[in-house]
């Protein structure tokens, strides 16, 4: 008897955790598994951060915070938006959350009625179309390729609108192709917003600090629909804070007030030593902290290496991502191929499915960010393994006939 909801009947596990979970498996069985599907930086989280979560300990700061956040967390946050992104919020416009993805998950809540559609371009984030689901709101997706550079354009954009359409996802730098929208691919989108004024956008910035070629715009930049735009942002990425688990949503205050009942009645506030930690996080700016540059500068590098041995594998087509830390290349070619066993790699799943077994390297299949054409490979870890995990898919989809 199947007695679960149809909601958690309905939802799909995680993918990107899934594959983390399948290759810590086999790495505690004994087998040598390179692990590039999960995207968390491997450098750990700056020293001051460290220190002011052993001195909120040390204060006794171990009470509930308020549901939406320690007021200085939100004041500081504030002082961010304006030091790195020239917007003007009030500390009661930010609600603090359980990682970005908590941020997210809320918004949507906050949002979404059933059958209100949503519009997804694609690839997107794993997540956002099952926190669609469990809202019960329709995805609308739009899609993108390596042609556009997997960025949508205006007239896509319009497109999809219609009198359901509630909201759109939108995250840039994109987790998995690395697109970053520029300002002027940023004006188009919201002109287009601001004609349908039924739409709401959730701008997903968490990859914000995580640039190496342009320059992070926000969709919030622009006045007419400043008042739609839900930013959600978090130390996860570019503090290398990942394990702290805290984001936040900076919105109108009547969606912030929403935000908070949600928050309230599921989580209450999130861990109060991570939020006094993250007060001295938001006051200094990644490109002023030294391990943070060094980190953004050894991504870069792997970037370019990455980029240039998947490159040289013939048949894949490989765009230069210009931020986070993900590849997103096109395997199509080697769709329909067998290997040496017979087997069909039948689908972008299947071919993941070989990679981990035959070049024991793990990674994402892309249909779980919608596009089965490509597949996500994560740099966040050493620049050897990525090296020799070239090497190892090289090899592998050589043999594939
Ligand atoms: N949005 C995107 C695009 C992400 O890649 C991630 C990281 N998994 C999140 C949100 C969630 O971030 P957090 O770890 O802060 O929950
Ligand atoms: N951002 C990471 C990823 O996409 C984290 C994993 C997750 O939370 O799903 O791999």
């Amino acid at each position: 008897m199947n007695y679960l909801s149809d909601r958690v009947n309905n939802l799909s596990e995680s993918a990107t955790l899934a594959m983390t979970r399948l290759s810590r498996e086999l790495i505690s069985q004994g087998h040598d598994i390179i692990n590039l599907s999960i995207g968390e930086p491997d450098f750990n989280t700056p020293e001051f951060v460290k220190d002011e979560a052993r001195l909120a300990l040390d204060q006794n700061f171990t009470h509930y915070p308020p549901v939406n956040g320690y007021q200085e967390l939100r004041e500081a946050i504030c002082r961010k938006l304006h030091r790195d992104n020239n917007l003007e919020y009030k500390p009661g416009q930010i609600i603090v959350s359980t990682g970005a993805k908590q941020a997210l998950a809320n918004a949507v809540l906050a949002l979404v009625n059933p059958g209100e559609e949503v519009i997804m371009p694609t690839p997107y984030w794993v997540s956002y179309s099952e926190l669609v689901k469990l809202a019960e709101g329709v995805s609308v997706l739009v899609n993108a390729d390596i042609s556009t550079r997997f960025k949508i354009t205006a007239a896509q954009l319009e497109q999809a609108i219609t009198p359901k359409s509630k909201l759109l996802m939108f995250n840039s730098p994109n987790n998995p192709s690395g697109a970053v929208y520029d300002l002027e691919e940023l004006k188009a989108l919201a002109a287009v917003i601001e004609k349908n004024p039924q739409l709401f956008v959730i701008a997903d910035e968490i990859y914000e600090y995580i640039i190496f070629d342009g320059k992070h715009e926000s969709l919030a930049q622009f006045e007419s629909i400043r008042d739609r735009v839900i930013i959600v942002n978090g130390v996860s990425k570019g503090y290398a804070m990942t394990g702290w688990r805290l984001g936040y949503t900076a919105s109108n205050l009547e969606i912030a007030q929403a935000i908070n009942k949600i928050q309230g009645q599921i989580t209450s506030g999130s861990n109060s030593i991570t939020q006094r930690a993250a007060i001295s996080a938001m006051d200094r700016a990644p490109k002023d902290v030294p391990e943070m540059i060094q980190m953004i500068e050894i991504f870069r590098e792997r970037r370019d290496l990455l980029v240039k041995l998947l490159r040289q594998i013939p048949g894949l087509k490989v765009d230069l991502p210009d931020g986070a830390f993900y590849v997103f290349p096109d395997i199509s070619s080697y769709l329909g191929k067998k290997t040496s066993d017979g087997e069909s790699i039948a689908d972008d799943n299947a071919l993941c499915m070989y990679l981990l077994k035959e070049a024991r390297v793990a990674l994402v299949p892309g249909s779980s960010f919608g596009n089965d054409k490509c597949i996500r490979f994560s740099y966040a870890t050493s620049t050897e393994k990525v090296a020799e995990a070239a090497e190892r898919v090289a090899k592998a989809l050589a043999k594939l006939v």
